[in-house]
């Protein structure tokens, strides 16, 4: 038998505030958390099938206590890897100083070292947000690699239906427009690659890790849009999916696929969450078809925490060609 192809597995660990924010529901802080009945679901589907994952953590909620405990469960994994998905999930960091990134990156950094011990290397933009202000952060602070490319041929639409269901206005909805990487996302690699950028004036390497998309048509495979199409029909999704793992070994393409907490929740766990795509679902349906794409992912490759995937990249990959910038 041939070895398989690594791939890596990461959950955005976005809690329910963060969407109803970005809907515009002016209740968003004072809203429940559904962090402990996600995490616990996480934690069995992945043990069972012994998968391990990277967390990107929003430090805004390692300030809870309830919302650490649940966070400390993966400890339960084989395998896991705390990473950092900056302090206030604000997906305009392409708006801001560079002092207001600095504090985004880092608060959420020393929260991770205080609640889980270790010291996160791994970063992803929240709404795939890279300016090169946010890559001088984390060369600046011995990070390993960048996870915030989304490079997709879907982008403008995703943030066309973003912008059409939000009620955010003024100020806010203008910043949004650049959601998703703006226009240029499609122009980035979509593999594993190490970037050179100038920092203090030193060029120092930065790996980075997109969001693997569809070999060719850069269409979304990550699990929410995957459990998207299967709140239709099931039976597609799994066509899908399938054919989109067997593209991504004939190219050559080590994916690194995404969760997100919803992909474990059904319409009968949280109605705040209904207006999101795939809530519509029943959770027996939803967990049953995660299941089974999980376990689709762990036998068809050789599936590691981020961190370790980048350690095998360093090793195996050849220098490719720089992204577009924006
Ligand atoms: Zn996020």
């Amino acid at each position: 038998m041939t070895q398989a192809l690594i791939g890596s597995l990461s959950m955005d660990l976005d809690n329910k505030w963060a969407y109803l924010r970005a809907a515009g529901r002016e209740d968003w802080e004072s809203t429940s958390s559904y962090l402990p009945m996600a995490t616990q679901r996480v934690v069995e589907m992945l043990g069972e099938l012994n998968l391990p994952l990277t967390v990107f953590l929003v430090g805004r909620d390692l300030n809870v206590d309830s919302d650490v405990q649940a966070i400390q469960t993966f400890d339960q994994l084989s395998s896991w890897e705390a990473a950092n998905h900056s302090l206030n999930h604000l997906p305009w960091m392409h708006t801001m100083s560079e002092p207001e990134i600095e504090s985004e990156v880092m608060t959420t950094h020393d929260r991770i070292i205080s609640t889980i011990g270790t010291r996160p290397v791994g970063f992803r933009g929240p709404g795939f947000s890279c300016p090169k202000e946010v890559l001088r952060v984390l060369i600046r602070n011995q990070y390993t690699y960048d996870a915030s490319i989304f490079p997709t041929s879907v982008a403008p639409i995703a943030r066309a239906v973003f912008l059409a269901r939000t009620n955010l206005k003024g100020e806010q909805r203008e910043k949004a427009k650049k959601l998703y990487g703006g226009f240029d996302s499609m122009r980035n690699p979509n593999r594993p690659f190490v970037r050179q950028e100038e920092v203090d004036g030193v060029v120092r390497p930065l790996q980075e890790i997109p969001v693997t998309t569809l070999p060719f048509l850069r269409a979304p495979i990550h699990f929410s849009y995957v459990t998207f199409l299967a709140s239709f029909s099931v039976m597609a999704a799994k066509m899908y999916f399938t054919s989109s793992l067997r593209l991504c070994r004939l190219t050559g393409t080590s994916p690194s696929l995404l969760l997100h907490p919803p992909d474990f929740l059904g319409c009968e766990d949280d109605s705040d969450m209904a207006y999101f795509p795939g809530m519509k679902m029943k959770r027996e349906k939803k967990l049953s078809f995660m299941r089974w794409a999980l376990n689709k992912f762990a036998r068809d490759f050789d599936v590691r925490t981020m961190l370790e995937q980048t350690q095998t990249l360093a090793t195996t990959h050849a220098p490719v060609p720089q992204p577009a910038t924006t």
